[in-house]
């Protein structure tokens, strides 16, 4: 059991200190942080300058013949509320699976860590395409673009990782990190290698495990709402795993240690040339993260 995970201070992990027993990773590949703080969304329409209050109009006391025009009230102006930035004050993990050292560093894959359900390696090297494109690159590179869309969104985003060439994090860290954020939604992005002829995403919706059961329903509804952004933009459902692109699965640590609303998205098969072509585009990678993004704001106003 290393359950000591979950007890260490958010502080430490956001500084990226290992959480627990020998590192996982070199010192130099932090794998936490905030990108960004939203910053003071008031400070865009606070800055007008206070006007008094509207009076009646004064009757002109000028003698006939020289009036001059009463000033016309000056209206109050009311600050307006911000607009285009639906998720301020949302906390969003952004949580890019794998990483680009991961292979060169087969103590990752092989040091086993409590996944609740069962003992797992702690991180994976992931899958590739047909060109060689890994699948740690295609969800770096989605990972910032949702980053940045989400943030002129108003979110103050932290990603489980900080570039693609470091070593994990650990599936356990990932989780922690995330709840030590208090996060609103947390997106973990993965890509497919299944056999070619299968094509399609899918989110995976976690089963109630234990240290996972105050989450499940908002996760379930954070899947909802992110699978329709999906298919809204015209991506297809899975067509070989799953129902209409959904799964629910109790074998990943990364959902079953979440205590804030969580899903992993694979976004399609690397080992379908074609689906991996568009994969490989930023074209399609921007398209997946407006979708991502709509759906965390659908999600988040049906929370209300
Ligand atoms: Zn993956």
């Amino acid at each position: 059991m290393r359950t000591c995970l979950l007890m260490v201070p958010a502080t430490l992990l956001l500084l990226g200190a290992a959480a627990c027993g020998s590192p996982a990773y070199p010192s130099s590949a932090s794998p936490t942080g905030v990108a960004s703080a939203s910053g003071s969304a008031a400070s865009a329409w606070v800055t007008a300058t206070p006007t008094p209050s509207p009076s009646p109009p004064t009757p002109a006391t000028s003698s006939p013949g020289t009036a001059t025009a009463a000033a016309p009230p000056t209206p109050a102006r009311a600050p307006a509320p911000p607009k285009g930035r639906p998720l301020a004050g949302i906390v969003v993990v952004v949580d890019p699976g794998h990483d680009g050292g991961n292979a060169a560093h087969p103590q990752i894959s092989q040091r086993l860590v409590n996944a609740v359900t069962m003992m797992k390696p702690c991180d994976s090297t992931g899958t590739q395409d047909g060109t060689g494109y890994p699948e740690h690159l295609f969800t770096w590179q989605l990972g910032q673009i949702l980053a940045a869309d989400l943030k002129a969104l108003g979110a103050t985003v932290v990603l489980t990782r900080h570039s693609d060439t470091g070593v994990g994090p650990c599936m356990t860290v990932r989780s922690a990190i995330a709840n030590a954020a208090h996060a609103d939604a947390v997106l973990t992005l993965h890509a497919d290698g299944a056999a070619a002829s299968g094509h399609g995403f899918h989110v995976i919706r976690p089963v109630p495990v234990g240290p996972n059961d105050g989450m499940v329903k908002a996760s379930f509804a954070l899947a909802a709402a992110v699978h329709d952004a999906l298919i809204s933009a015209g991506v297809p459902p899975s067509n070989y795993t799953g129902s209409a692109g959904y799964t629910t699965r109790s074998d990943l640590g990364g959902l079953n240690l979440s205590t804030v609303p969580k899903i992993f998205i694979e976004f399609g098969n690397m080992r379908n040339p074609t689906e991996a072509a568009k994969l490989r585009s930023t074209g399609y990678k921007r398209a997946l993260a407006t979708a991502l993004a709509d759906g965390v704001v659908t999600y988040l106003g049906s929370r209300k």
